[in-house]
């Protein structure tokens, strides 16, 4: 093991990685990471890493006899502090930001041995995912987390600005609180002092902003950590970021300029040139041309509705509900197998039929053909505007959903796949979408009853207000959506700012006066006094950066994510914690139940 030195009063003026040809000849002290070790013998080569990325250091026993002898002690990890002079190679490396130079080292000073790391800090690990959160402190030494977490940090930052800009105050909200509907399970925290009560975790801030507003302050934001016990699908994490954001007396036009410029400086911070204003849609026209409520604009193989075409087989078929198709360039050239494989697909989703018909120079031909007329089949060539080498894809499904196009829907899912599966989604293209009219009420499959799409607190359209107690399906809510590529970046509305209103939509959703009192009654007292009309939004940054930084999931994104299990491999929270604790809290743990 090397004996160590002490770093005494060196001092660092610039990073490893930031080293170019400009600083030649100059003398320079680096500190960093032993990244990788070449011994030529009279000659040892160190790629040098530290926050700004690699410089090679030279040691040479003639130059240095003393530098070079220590450097011969030198493993990957360890952790060193050299002078020296840069000086230009003569054989540049194209690989590294630096490679024009490198750096004589007349001086080594060796702070830190390591351990052989588990896993080689290279830019492809092959080490699974639970090893990596294991020594996260080490895979954070890889580049490209290390620039995500730049990125990051820039995002963040820029946001700050624009808002300050703009004349937000950020406020902070507690994280000791009691819970807001969000629709997810709290995390609870038991209170000591109060016997058998609980904390809850905030699953958003979102009634203390409104609070905020009524408080008079007239224009908040919050980049606030959010917590939500759900079962974790493969892009969640329980505790994540937001963008929350509140203003008083807005127009929906006002919420969406703040938001538009927030993202037009974020995107410019990855060097990505978006224009604003963002483009803007209905929910039913959503669904009707994509078949999905966050539409990927990216590419077109927009759905068309061919119902009508496929009357005369509709019987044979047991047809039910409509049939939804759309073109997908390329793929008239599909084997037998992928065929079935995408009816196979389809009726995972819930599709009665799938059908295609091929289309090449020489005309269209389908399976079809036996239960429609040729003009029919002619009729879905022109509806779904297929040309030469395109497959059409039509689902047809029953009714799953009240109210719902399944076949739209399952259509929806289809076009995704078979884009993506064609490589027909731009990688360099950013299309911000605003979605509007979104029904304020959706149908809960497990619980067979209407349920708020949103939180409780969205505004409603004055025009279907009428119909909020006969016909709740009907009425759309003041709610959108912010969507970049096919990715739904986050949600917010114009809220309800009247008391009676906010006490009807409690009561709607099932609340007796002595609940509503005793959950919201603090809330109900303060839209008493004087509420201003507000609204606002809230975007997931965690889900913001993956995207700007073209990664696909979230744990890449953040220094510390949790597993799929809601879990800490590093800290291997959560934990057992002792009995004197519980007895504390007044808590007994029962068994697992069989
Ligand atoms: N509180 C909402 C959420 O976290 C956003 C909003 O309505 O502002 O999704």
């Amino acid at each position: 093991m090397a004996t160590l030195d002490l770093l005494g009063n060196w001092k660092r003026a610039q990073y490893a990685g930031d080293l170019r040809a400009a600083h030649a000849d100059q003398e320079v002290t680096l500190m960093g990471w032993v990244h990788r070790r070449r011994d030529l013998g009279n000659i040892i080569f160190i790629d040098l890493r530290d926050r700004g990325g690699l410089v090679q250091l030279v040691f040479n026993k003639e130059f240095a006899p003393a530098a070079h002898a220590r450097a011969e002690e030198l493993r990957s990890e360890y952790v060193i502090a050299v002078q020296g002079r840069v000086s230009r190679r003569q054989k540049p490396n194209p690989e590294l930001p630096s490679g024009e130079v490198e750096v004589l080292v007349s001086e080594l000073r060796i702070l830190n041995t390591a351990k052989t790391p588990p896993f080689v800090i290279e830019e492809e690990v092959n080490a699974s995912e639970e090893t990596r959160l294991h020594y996260r402190y080490l895979d954070l030494r890889r580049s490209h987390l290390q620039q995500n977490i730049a990125l990051r940090h820039k995002i963040f930052l820029e946001i700050r600005r624009t808002l300050n800009e703009l004349g937000f105050y950020e406020i902070e909200t507690p994280m000791l609180t009691r819970s807001t509907p969000e629709g997810a399970r709290d995390y609870l925290v038991p209170s000591r002092v109060h016997h058998g009560q609980f904390y809850a975790l905030p699953q958003s801030p979102q009634m203390f902003k409104q609070l905020l507003m009524i408080g008079g302050l007239d224009r908040y934001f919050q980049l606030v950590r959010c917590f939500r016990d759900e079962d974790l699908r493969a892009d969640r994490q329980p505790e994540f970021t937001q963008l929350d954001l509140e203003m008083s007396f807005p127009t929906q036009d006002a919420v969406f300029g703040v938001i538009e410029q927030v993202m037009v400086r974020a995107c410019a911070v990855a060097g990505i040139d978006v224009k604003a204003p963002f483009r803007q849609m209905d929910y039913r026209e959503a669904i009707r041309r994509y078949g999905i409520d966050k539409p990927d604009l990216r590419f077109g193989m927009e759905l068309h509705e061919v119902t009508e075409h496929f009357r005369a087989a509709g019987e044979k078929l047991h047809l039910q509900g409509s049939v939804q198709a759309f073109a997908a360039p390329g793929a008239a050239a599909f084997s037998r197998k992928q065929l079935d494989e995408l009816a196979d697909q389809a009726k995972g989703l819930g599709a009665r039929g799938l059908y295609t018909v091929k289309v090449t120079s020489e005309g269209a031909t389908s399976q079809l053909e036996k239960l429609l007329a040729a003009a029919s089949v002619q009729n879905i060539v022109a509806a779904t505007g297929a040309t030469a080498g395109d497959l059409i894809v039509a689902v047809s499904a029953a009714e799953q959903i009240p109210g719902a196009d399944a076949a739209a829907l399952i259509a929806g899912q289809l076009r995704l796949a078979l884009a993506d599966r064609l490589n027909l989604v731009p990688k360099n293209r950013w299309e911000f979408l605003w979605l509007t009219g979104f029904p304020l009420f959706e149908w809960s499959l497990s619980e067979k009853r209407w349920v708020p799409a949103q939180h409780p607190f969205t505004g409603i359209r004055e025009e279907d207000l009428h119909k909020l107690e006969s016909a709740p399906q009907e009425v759309r809510s003041k709610g959108y959506d912010l969507v970049l590529n096919g990715s739904e970046l986050g949600s917010g509305s114009i809220r309800i700012h009247s008391q009676e209103l906010q006490a009807r939509v409690f009561e709607l959703l099932g609340l007796n006066a002595e609940q509503r009192r005793q959950r919201f009654g603090f809330f109900l007292d303060a839209l008493t006094y004087g509420t201003p009309p507000h609204g606002g939004i809230a975007l997931g940054l965690d889900r913001v950066t993956a995207l700007l930084a073209g990664e696909k999931s979230l744990r890449e994104v953040i220094a510390f994510p949790k597993t799929q299990t809601a879990a800490d491999p590093l800290t291997d929270a959560p934990t057992e914690v002792g009995e004197a604790q519980l007895r504390e809290l007044h808590i007994r743990v029962r068994p697992p139940q069989p």
